[in-house]
């Protein structure tokens, strides 16, 4: 069983930015994303990192603010209030985690700025969903009347996900650790998007479709692996160098407006 469904996705990261620095070079007003960092966590440095290399190449602009991590919530709030209320900030982006007394402060962020489409009400979609359901459009794969199971009911991903693919006119069963007969899920879907973060979780189970692997984990090496362990007769997104990618562009999208 192999669909060959999926299109390269560091060749359509690629492209797709490019076109996204199009659209940008034509604007007056290059958009402007407010990435705000609590503390020094060497995870979120690198995400940092990647989030602006990410904007510069597709020419938007960025103002990172770092602030240390016994802030006060009164602190962030007022920096975030300061950026909802800047007419050259299109998005307000807050890199978490961040410590606990800091957690609800997150919500302070405008629903028409929150590009990370964290918030109840954010007039964004989040980044992983946006990124997914933007790379099967260019993967031509159309969801109409297809059957797809989510495993991983997050807000961030498998809830959000389950909407935009219900939206699509697919069929969606979402699983979670509560699902009783998850083989029998697997073993009927047209697609499936595994999100449960532990590594090689969806090889005990029968697949004859193509799967979107979102998880992230680390094998006793440390190298970085998915929730699918790939082999010759399956199609698996890789991790690292997948949907990790499509994130990072969900973001990008979201900033431009797209
Ligand atoms: P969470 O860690 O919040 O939740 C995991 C989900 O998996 C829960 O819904 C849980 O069910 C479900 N689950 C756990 N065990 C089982 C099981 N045995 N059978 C069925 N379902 C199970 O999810 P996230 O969405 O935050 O993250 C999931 C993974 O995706 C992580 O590895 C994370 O690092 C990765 N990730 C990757 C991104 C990327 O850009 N590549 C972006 C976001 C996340 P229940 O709700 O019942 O507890």
């Amino acid at each position: 069983m192999k669909n060959n469904i999926f299109i390269n996705i560091k060749e359509y990261v690629a492209k797709r930015k490019r076109e996204i620095a199009a659209m940008v070079a034509q604007r007056h007003t290059k958009p402007q994303i407010a990435i705000i960092q609590v503390g020094d966590l060497e995870a979120s440095n690198r995400y940092v990192r990647n989030k602006i290399k990410d904007c510069d190449e597709v020419g938007i602009k960025t103002v990172h603010t770092k602030l240390p991590e016994n802030a006060s919530a009164s602190t962030l709030q007022n920096v975030i209030d300061d950026f909802n209320n800047d007419p050259a900030t299109t998005g307000v982006f807050v890199q978490l985690p961040v410590p606990e007394h800091l957690e609800s402060c997150i919500n302070y962020i405008s629903p028409y700025k929150d590009v990370d489409g964290l918030l109840k009400g954010s007039y964004y979609m989040p980044c992983t969903a946006k990124g997914i359901m933007r790379y099967l459009e260019a993967c031509n794969f159309d969801l109409e009347g297809k059957h797809v199971v989510i495993i991983g009911r997050s807000k961030i991903v498998g809830k959000p996900l389950a909407q935009a693919m219900t939206d699509a006119d697919a069929t969606v069963t979402l699983c979670h650790s509560r699902t009783k007969h998850l083989d029998w899920y697997t073993g009927h879907a047209d697609l499936i998007v595994c999100a449960v973060g532990k590594a090689k979780f969806l090889n005990c189970y029968p697949i004859h479709c193509p799967v979107i692997d979102v998880g992230i984990n680390f094998d006793h090496e440390g190298k970085m692996v998915g929730d699918c362990f790939n082999t010759d007769n399956r199609e698996v997104t890789p991790v690292p160098g997948g949907v990790g990618l499509l994130t990072r562009l969900g973001l990008l999208e979201n900033v431009i407006g797209e």
